[in-house]
This record gives structure tokens, sequence and C-alpha cells, in this order.
């Protein structure tokens, strides 16, 4: 008998106050027994709708009734067919625009939680696992792979289990792409990536850090170095600012150099070698997962009060709905429907070398209110006149949005980009429009999801090897 409970069971979680203070891993998984009885509440539709919300298409009610039976790692072996990283997926996706936003128990209740069912199964299989992946034998052809994000760790993982010799390039010193150098540890802890990392390495992935395609080495000289094709996951790093004045002041961060400081260069620790913010009051600018991220690492990094600026209001805000609401039960202050016009620095006219001389001190912002739908259909923000006032704050930190970096672009001859700067490639095959260079994830798309970025890994693997097998 399904369990017709309404509701999906609840994710443990840290407290809110004791979480506020510390990094580690918010949600604390469901056991097996919540699992289980999570589980009883699918209700195996022939028809499936929950597969199609999936952007890989994971047998869904399949894993479930595995699930159901105890039998866990047949349940990871039917996701993993499809996936590559379900323990990040199960942590990150945002199910409930996804898969379980077709769930049938979600028309007179909530969905099945497919996403916590996801993250149980992953960590069951990651908890028990025995041995380590054995490389595939050789079949003599090179890839190399630009970027360690999801598209690069998927696109590169599928074609060394068919034997092909994979290097994967990495700018920083340390791989996984937004999966480290973004998402903070309380969402996601580094060791679920560096054990997909420790994976692929087992597979015979050499992993190159510290080298930067389009400076280190070029496109070119990868062909030259005897790879036969090369695929280009390089992501959507390049952030965006509003253009107002005052961006420049000392205490004004772009969310992606805030959260790599802290992910990567460990700000947290007591003397960290590059610390980003000493207490005081910071304000947030945007309302998607960066800008969640953003707030909720300030809290723990001390601040005395964080605000959330945002344009919009609650309904239009992006980002997902579990961390809205874990943000606003740890204290973050959402400010909707106002917007910043000017930052304003610390000058004492008495003292010129006074240390907080050029410091952010205050943020003008203005009211806004809701117009006329826009062209993606959302609600338009117009200003209210006469209703600027002052926000006191100590750091700004701007989360409104990324490009992808025109590096690869302007040191590779006849690769086509968007005006946007994603690169153009064929869907089916993500070939770009030069031979033998593939592409996938944020560098193509703009800013998006780890499980669309990791599809697009999957597709291009398919592709390369087709085209490297001659078919
Ligand atoms: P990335 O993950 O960006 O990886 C690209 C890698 O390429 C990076 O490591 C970069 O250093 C490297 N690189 C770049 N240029 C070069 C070069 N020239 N040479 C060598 N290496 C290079 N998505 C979700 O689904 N759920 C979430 O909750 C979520 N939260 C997010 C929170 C934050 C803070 C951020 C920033 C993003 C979030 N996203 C989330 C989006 C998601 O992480 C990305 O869509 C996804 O990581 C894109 O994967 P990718 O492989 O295309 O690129
Ligand atoms: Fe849902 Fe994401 Fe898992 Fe697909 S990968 S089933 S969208 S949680
Ligand atoms: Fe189960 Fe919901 Fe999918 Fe039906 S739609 S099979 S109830 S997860």
């Amino acid at each position: 008998m399904p369990n017709m409970a309404p509701k999906k069971n609840p994710m443990p979680t840290q407290q809110p106050k004791t979480r506020a203070c510390n990094f580690q891993e918010v949600a604390l998984g469901y056991d097996e027994t919540t699992a289980l009885d999570e589980a009883a509440r699918c209700l195996n539709c022939k028809n499936m709708p929950c597969v199609s919300g999936c952007p890989v298409n994971i047998r869904i009610p399949d894993f479930i009734e595995q699930v159901k039976a105890g039998d866990f790692e047949a349940a990871y072996q039917i996701i993993s067919e499809s996936s590559s990283l379900p323990a990040v997926c199960g942590r990150v996706c945002p199910q409930e625009t996804q898969c379980e936003q077709r769930c049938v128990r979600g028309i007179k209740g909530e969905p099945v939680g497919i996403g916590r069912l996801e993250r149980f199964v992953a960590d069951w299989h990651n908890a028990h696992a025995v041995g380590k992946p054995q490389p595939a034998p050789a079949n003599g052809h090179r890839v190399a792979i630009v970027g360690s994000g999801p598209s690069g760790l998927t696109c590169a993982g599928d074609l060394a289990k068919k034997g092909y010799r994979v290097t994967v390039y990495e700018a920083l010193h340390t791989a996984g792409g937004v999966l480290v150098y973004g998402i903070p540890e309380f969402r996601l802890p580094k060791t679920i990536v560096q054990q997909e990392v420790d994976n692929l390495a087992a597979l015979g992935v050499d992993m190159e850090t510290n080298v930067i395609i389009g400076k280190t080495l070029t496109v070119d000289e990868l062909f030259e170095q005897g790879f036969e094709a090369v695929f280009i996951g390089s992501g959507a790093g390049l952030p965006n600012f509003m253009g107002i004045p005052g961006e420049s002041l000392k205490g004004v961060y772009s969310a992606n150099e805030f959260l790599t400081r802290s992910n990567l260069m460990k700000a947290y620790e007591q003397n960290p070698v590059t610390p980003i913010m000493k207490g005081g009051k910071v304000a947030v600018v945007g309302g998607g997962n960066v800008a969640m991220d953003a707030a909720r690492t300030a809290l723990r990094l001390g601040a005395e009060k964080v605000y959330i600026v945002y344009r919009r209001s609650l309904e239009e805000l992006p980002a997902r709905k579990e961390e809205v609401e874990h943000a606003m039960e740890e204290g973050i202050d959402f400010r909707l429907l106002n917007n910043p016009v000017e930052i304003l620095g610390y000058q004492n006219p008495e003292d010129p070398r006074d240390p907080k001389n050029g410091f952010v001190q205050r943020m003008r912002c203005i009211k806004m209110e809701l117009g006329e739908p826009d062209e993606k259909g959302r609600r338009r923000p117009i200003p209210v006149e006469g209703s600027e006032f002052e926000l006191e704050v100590d750091t700004v930190v701007i989360a409104i949005g990324t490009s992808p970096n025109p590096l690869i672009k302007s040191t590779t001859d006849g690769l086509e980009v968007n005006r946007r700067g994603g690169i153009i490639i064929n869907e089916d095959t993500g070939l770009t429009s030069r031979t033998g260079v593939y592409a996938g994830g944020d560098a193509v798309t703009g800013a998006a999801t780890v499980i669309s970025a990791m599809g697009a890994g999957k597709v291009a693997a398919k592709a390369i090897d087709e085209y490297l097998q001659g078919k």
C-alpha cells in the first residue's frame, strides 16, 4: 500500500542558530527508515511524468522501486546510468522546478522527495562502496577537456570509461569548478566533489591544475600535442556589475571573488591569508542561488547584519525556495523591491591617511514597484520617484549574474559565440563551429544548473566517441 501522507518527510537540518555559526552541512539527509517511508509515497506511475522533468531523464520510478525493496545499490546503479554526480544533484538540483514539479503527488499535496531520495541512495553507495573504479583498456585516442566543473568532469568520466586517454586542464589549483569554488561547504561538502575527482583519477584521467587554456596553452597547441578532440567546459565565471558609482571602492566584491576567497582560500580561518571582511554589515545585491550563498557565507564569516537587496518581490526571487527559507531562518534581512543606485565610501577630510578612507560606508538605494511583464514574463521593476534611502554597510557583494569568459574565444580561431559570449554549438552533439572542438555547460548557455552542465558533458562525450571512432 502506498503511503498517502500529503507531505514529504521533512529533511532533518541543523538548527538555524547553530548552523549560522558554522560551515558544516545544513541538511543532514534521510536515514534508512525515513527513505523507505518517503519511497512508499511514490505511486510508480506508468506514464512517469517525473522522468520528463529531469534534464537527464533518470528512471525515477524504477530507482524508487528499488529503494522500496531495500536494494539501495540497485537504486544507485539505475541513477548512475544517467547521472554521474547523484550525490551532488540530490543536494543542489532545483527539483521543485524539474522532476518534482511534474510528480502527480504534487497535485493534492507535496511531490515525492525525489531529490532527497537520490541523495540518500548516493550517500548510501558512497558509504558502502568497496574498491575504486578500474581503468578501461586504452583505445589509443587522446582527448583534452578544458575546465573541471560538472560538464568537464562528466565528459572526462564518460570518455575514460570507453578507454580514451583524457587530460583535464583546470585554471584553478583545485578541480571541481563551481562545485568547489562557488557552492559553499554548508550546502555541498567538498569531500563529495573530491570523491568524484578521485574516481576519475582511478579511471586514469589526468588532472592538470593551474593551467589556463588561452594563456598557458592554446586550443591549437592542444591539437599540436596530439589531442584529437577538445571539450570546452570553461563555465561562466565572468562577473557582471551594475555600472553604478562606487563599485570600485574597497569592500565591494563580485560574488565569485567573495565565495572563491571563502571556499578555496579559506577566509573563514582564524588568520586567513586573504581576509575578506571583519564583521560589520554586509549587503548582497541579487536574488539567485549565488546571492543566497554569498549572504549565508557572510553570516558564517561573522557579519553582524546581512541584507539581501533585490529589485523584485519574493515571488520573482530566482533562488531555490529551500535556500531562501534557510536564509530567512538564519536571520538574513531581505530588502525586497529595493535597488542600489550608488555605493558611497568613507573619506576623512581632516586626515587623508586615515586607513578607513576609500572603504565602503553606505549604499544608496531606491524603492521599486512592479510594472508590466517583460519579454521573459517577469514583471518589470520600476523605480519609485523620491523614495531613495541609505543603508549603512561595510561590505557589498554583487551577485547579479555572470557571463562566459571571452579568453578561449579570443585565442581560438574559428570558434563562434553568440552576443552574450556563449559558444555556439550543435545541441545534439555539442560540436562547435570548429572541427574536433566540442563545448557544453555554462560556457554555452550562460549561468545555468549543475544537472544541465552534466547532461551537456554526456552529450559531447557520446559525440566525441562517435567522431573519433569514425561513426
Ligand atoms: P563550472 O562549474 O563553472 O566550471 C568551469 C571550470 O572551468 C572552472 O573550474 C574554471 O576555473 C575552469 N576554467 C575556466 N576557464 C578556463 C580556462 N581558460 N582554462 C582552464 N580552465 C578554465 N546550480 C544548481 O543546479 N544548483 C545550485 O544550487 C547552484 N548553486 C550555485 C551557486 C553558486 C555560488 C554558483 C556560482 C553557481 C550555482 N549553480 C547552481 C550553477 C552551477 O554550479 C553551474 O551551472 C555549473 O557548475 C556549470 O558547470 P560547468 O561545468 O559548465 O562550469
Ligand atoms: Fe531530479 Fe535532478 Fe535527480 Fe534529475 S538529477 S531526478 S532533476 S534531482
Ligand atoms: Fe512516483 Fe511522482 Fe514519479 Fe509518479 S510522478 S512515479 S508518484 S515520483
